[in-house]
C-alpha cells in the first residue's frame, strides 16, 4: 500500500508541492521497511539451509560503533531518544578479529529494536573485555519485556504480543538471525528486561587477536567531484537502476555509456578504448556481471570495475573479488558513497 497506493496518488494533477513531498516520503519509508524484510526472509533462509559463512577480517570496534550511532542518531532523536557511547578501549586498542558484516547487523538489529520500543528516553551501547571475549550490550529505558518473553522472543517470527507488536512492524525475525550470527561467532546473547523499566541485550564473542590501529582516513564531507575527463561503462540491464546511477554521476560531468548486459558490456570494451571504469550489476542477463568481469579482466586488466549487487552479503563480496572486481557496493546505493568509490578508482 505505501509504495503502489502513493506512487498512483502521486500521478494526480494538482498536488501541492507538500503533498507531493509527504507521499514520497511515505513511499521511501515503505520502501525501506520492504527492503527490510526482504532482507530478513533472505537472511533466515540462509541460516536455515547453512549457507551462511563467516568472513573474518580485522575490525575496529569503535568506529564500528560510531558508524551505527550516527546512522541511527536521526530515528533516536525523532522518537525524542537520547542514544549514546560507552566505549571502554581506546580508538588504538580496539581492533579485533571478527565478521564485520554480522557483528554491524547484530548491533543494527539491537539499536534498532531499542530505539523502535522506547519513547522520550535513552538508548546505550557498549562493550566490555572480560578475559577471553567481549561482551557487548544495548541498553534502552523502553517498554521492556516480561519474563515470559525473555526466550521465546529469539525465535523466529515471534513477536511479544503479536497483536500488540504489529502496531510497531517488523517481522519478528531480527532477534532470531542476530542469535544465530552471534552463536556463528562462538558467542552467546541475553535479555535482562522489566516491564516499564527498559531491556539490555548482552552478547559476547570470543577475542580471536588485539592489534594495533592503522590511522583512521579522514573523509571530507565537502568534497566535490570532477569527473568530466573521464567516461564511465555502467552494465546494468533495469531502466530504473540505470536512470539512478546516471543522474548521480550527471552532476560530475562524466561521459557516461551503457550496457544492458554482460555481453554488451564486453562489446563495449572491446570497441571503446577510452572507458575508465565500469560499475557492474552482478545480475544480468546473456551473461553475468562476475563472468564479464573475468573476460574483461583478461582483456584489459587496467580497468577497475566496481561490483553492484542487491544485498550486502558476505559471500557476494567474495564472489565478485574472485572474478576480478576492483571494489564492491551494496544496493541501495546513496549518491556519497558511490561518487567517493567511483573517485577512488578513477583519479588517480
Ligand atoms: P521485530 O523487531 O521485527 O518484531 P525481533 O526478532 O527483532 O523482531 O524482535 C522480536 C520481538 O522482541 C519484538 O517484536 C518485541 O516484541 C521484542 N523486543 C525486541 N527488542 C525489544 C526492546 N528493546 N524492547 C522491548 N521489546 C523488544
Amino acid at each position: 500500500n505505501g509504495i503502489l497506493g502513493f506512487t498512483s496518488l502521486l500521478k494526480e494533477p494538482g498536488l501541492t508541492g507538500a503533498e507531493q513531498q509527504s507521499y514520497i516520503d511515505i513511499i521511501q519509508k515503505s520502501g525501506d521497511r520492504m527492503l527490510n524484510t526482504v532482507n530478513d526472509i533472505i537472511e533466515i533462509s540462509k541460516i536455515e539451509t547453512g549457507q551462511v559463512s563467516i568472513v573474518q577480517s580485522s575490525v575496529n570496534i569503535n568506529s564500528l560503533l560510531r558508524s551505527i550511532q550516527s546512522l541511527f542518531l536521526h530515528n533516536a532523536t525523532n522518537k525524542n531518544n537520547k542514544l549514546l557511547l560507552n566505549l571502554s578501549l581506546h580508538d588504538n586498542l580496539c581492533v579485533f578479529e571478527t565478521d564485520e558484516i554480522k557483528l554491524n547487523q547484530i548491533l543494527a538489529n539491537l539499536v534498532s529494536n531499542a530505539i523502535k520500543f522506547t519513547d522520550n528516553g535513552e538508548i546505550e551501547m557498549g562493550y566490555y573485555v572480560k578475559d577471553s571475549h567481549i561482551e557487548f550490550y544495548v541498553k534502552d529505558t523502553g517498554i521492556g519485556i516480561a519474563q515470559e518473553n525473555h526466550q521465546t522472543i529469539f525465535e523466529r517470527f515471534r513477536q511479544v504480543d503479536m497483536s500488540e507488536s504489529r502496531n510497531y512492524g517488523g517481522t519478528g525475525l531480527g532477534l532470531a538471525i542476530s542469535k544465530a550470527f552471534v552463536e556463528l561467532l562462538g558467542g552467546k546473547i541475553l535479555v535482562d528486561s522489566e516491564v516499564g523499566v527498559g531491556s539490555t541485550f548482552r552478547f559476547t564473542l570470543p577475542i580471536i587477536s588485539v592489534q594495533q590501529v592503522v590511522e583512521n582516513v579522514e573523509v571530507d564531507e565537502q568534497e566535490s567531484y570532477n569527473f568530466s575527463n573521464y567516461t564511465i561503462l555502467v552494465a546494468e540491464d533495469e531502466d530504473a537502476n540505470y536512470v539512478y546511477l546516471s543522474e548521480l554521476l550527471a552532476e560530475t560531468g562524466a561521459t557516461i555509456l551503457r550496457a544492458n548486459d554482460g555481453a554488451m558490456a564486453v562489446e563495449q570494451v572491446r570497441m571503446n578504448p577510452n572507458i575508465d571504469l565500469i560499475l557492474m550489476d552482478i545480475k544480468m542477463p546473456v551473461m553475468n556481471g562476475l563472468e564479464a568481469t573475468t573476460v574483461i579482466k583478461n582483456m584489459r586488466s587496467e580497468i577497475p570495475i566496481v561490483a553492484l549487487t542487491a544485498y550486502a552479503m558476505s559471500g557476494d563480496k567474495e564472489k565478485c573479488i574472485a572474478a576480478g572486481c576492483n571494489g564492491y557496493i551494496s544496493k541501495p546505493l546513496f549518491g556519497d558513497e558511490l561518487l567517493r568509490e567511483v573517485k577512488f578508482y578513477l583519479v588517480k
